[in-house]
């Protein structure tokens, strides 16, 4: 389509869509559509005989293009109401248009070139023509023409080729679904915000866009056939909301609420240099979660104190070899003296789940939540895992290290993974490189076996680190990345609850410190609660520390224990989300009306 003449007339019509939050933030752009080429189709001359198979090609194509959009407007019927459904009962009017179709067919035989070309010059008149009509029903269905035109060459062109690294001007990407790899090559610079039509809210790939500080939604279902080159969208990372084509009122009224948003913001980041203490000043540790040595800024600017998750296994994405122990070390090293003299928690390689590394030939199991991941993986492959612990405790000599084991699903793991490490010290020994002889080895406690069997995990662990993210799925039985079932992934869950609660207390009563490393730690609906359990550390995404430092300091740990006690009395999840949201309201209502 020719440049300038596109969506020329009247505005498009705006849609709303609902997905799943996924990373905060309010964004307005133009899209950058991954896996879909420019419409601008290379002009091709073509024979005689190949004319029929061009117009069978151009048939074909209609078919195709009139089903999708059918499927899109019972769906869009169905979860939005008949009247946005309308909008693409019009655009099937377009389609099935015989004056159209046979202009294309004309126009093929008498010109000879190829169909993308002759479609977009027939689109291209169509346009031309109704924009100067004086009828204004029929200058409004300019902007169905143009979809529908794009829709079909988009069919037409085909080639899933385009990947996010071809992205060049700040557009909000959107995908079918992007691999936390992907997200890593992201640059807040170039990527306004991200939408895909799969994912869940503890993806690895919203967790990435939480470090990246890019808002995200995932789990929209079908935004990929939605939206089209040139688009404008905004897209509302704190409700899972994206708005298509919005109209100037929407775009003005977002405008101000971010702005509501960084000014909140810019008040919160006050509290960085007051302690994290409830108001009957008991310390309750504020940590921030990385994943790649770039994120130590966020740490620091957000206020933490210090990493309680370093998720390693970034550092071995988008590259074709291993990193070699010297490069571990030197990466691990520059984050331990960045956040000297605060801890950083180091988590061994978790690869597997929705992680994948192309170097390590991991298969992709069946159930790759229930496969070859994490711990597991390491101790079948001790030629990876000891080169990395000897890295970490290289590194343990230039700052304050403490080392952990991710999916550990009982004791004898445990033991398993300190027998490397022993070998690894005892090789650092033999050649006389320092380390830290008492750096505090910890475990995850993220599938209910462990949380189960956590009084004797205590014992011999010198801390514990609650991984919700998976303990929920695990629990709960619901795929973390799995958009359909996210109404059951319920953090709330009176099972999960009681899981974190007996970490907590089987961690106490050996005197050892536990924290809590996945998402929920950022949620501020269960801060009150958690610190009820007398969690003694959060580890968030930095962006939510200064949110949590404001819970923390405005109630006291007699009252949260108080609301955790109650909270545990009660038989659903919804209704311990509800009471969790009514007493947030009620002790700290500044930070309830932000979320
Ligand atoms: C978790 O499972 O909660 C966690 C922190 O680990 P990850 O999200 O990397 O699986
Ligand atoms: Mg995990």
């Amino acid at each position: 389509m020719q440049k300038g003449k596109k969506d020329k007339g009247k505005e498009k019509k705006q849609l709303q869509l609902r997905g799943i939050p996924a990373a905060p933030g309010i964004t307005i752009g133009k899209v950058y559509i991954v896996g879909v080429e420019d419409l601008l189709p290379p002009e091709r001359n073509i024979t005689e005989q190949e004319v029929p198979s061009e117009i069978s090609r151009f048939k074909k194509v209609l078919e195709s293009t009139r089903k999708e959009i059918i499927n899109i407007e019972k769906k869009i019927s169905k979860e939005m109401g008949v009247e946005q459904g309308k909008i693409f009962s019009a655009h099937l009017l377009v389609l099935d248009d015989p004056v159209l179709s046979e202009e294309v067919v004309t126009r093929i035989r008498k010109k000879k070139k190829n169909i993308e070309t002759i479609f977009a010059e027939v689109l291209n008149k169509y346009v031309s023509v109704l924009s100067e009509a004086r009828d204004e029903y029929l200058r409004d269905r300019i902007s169905d023409i143009t979809d529908v035109g794009k829709r079909i060459l988009r069919n037409l062109i085909g080639g899933d080729t385009r990947g996010i690294e071809g992205l060049i001007d700040r557009s909000i990407v959107i995908a079918y679904d992007l691999a936390p790899s992907d997200t890593a090559m992201m640059h807040k610079g170039s990527v306004l915000g991200f939408a895909t039509d799969i994912g869940g809210r503890t993806s690895h790939t919203a967790i990435m866009a939480k470090s990246l500080e890019i808002p995200a939604v995932v789990g929209l279902e079908n935004i990929t056939d939605i939206v089209m080159p040139g688009d404008t969208v905004i897209l509302d990372g704190f409700h899972g909301i994206v708005i298509v084509n919005p109209t100037k009122r929407f775009i003005d009224q977002y405008e101000k609420e971010k702005k509501k948003h960084e000014h909140l913001e810019k008040q919160l980041i006050d509290l960085k240099f007051l302690p994290s203490e409830t108001l009957d000043k008991r310390k309750i540790i504020l940590a921030g979660n990385i994943e790649l040595p770039e994120d130590v800024a966020s740490v620091i600017s957000h206020g933490a104190e210090g990493v309680g998750l370093y998720r390693t296994e970034y550092f071995f994405m988008n590259r074709k070899d291993l990193p070699t122990e010297e490069e571990q070390f030197n990466a691990y090293r520059s984050v331990a003296a960045r956040i000297k003299p605060h801890p950083v928690t180091i988590r061994t390689l978790d690869v597997g789940g929705d992680k994948f590394l192309s170097q390590l030939d991991v298969p992709k199991d069946m159930n790759p939540f229930l496969g070859w991941r994490a711990i597991r993986f390491c101790l079948a492959r001790p030629d990876v895992f000891k080169t990395q612990l000897k890295a970490i405790l290289r590194a343990s000599a230039f700052g304050k290290l403490r080392l952990m084991y991710p999916m550990i699903s009982g004791i004898e793991e445990f033991r398993k993974a300190n027998v490397v490490l022993e070998e690894a010290k005892s090789e650092l020994r033999k050649k006389n490189i320092e380390f830290d002889k008492d750096m505090p080895v910890g475990a995850m406690i993220e599938v209910p076996s462990a949380a189960l069997t956590s009084d004797a995990l205590a014992k011999e662990a010198d801390f514990f680190s609650i991984g919700t993210n998976d303990l929920i799925q695990y629990s709960l039985a619901v795929d973390r990345v799995n958009e359909k079932i996210a109404y059951l992934y319920e953090p709330t869950h009176p099972a999960v609850l009681n899981l974190i609660r007996m970490t907590i207390n089987n961690g106490h009563k050996e005197n050892i410190p536990v924290g809590l490393c996945g998402e929920v730690s950022g949620d501020i609906a269960l801060a009150i609660i958690l610190i009820g359990m007398g969690l003694d550390e959060f580890s968030s995404s930095p962006i939510a520390v200064p949110e949590l430092k404001k819970v923390i300091r405005s109630v006291s740990f007699l009252d949260a224990q108080k609301v955790t006690e109650e909270a545990l009395k009660m038989t659903t999840g919804t209704e311990i989300l509800n009471y969790a949201k009514a007493k947030l309201m009620e002790m700290v209502p500044d930070i309830a009306l932000m979320n």
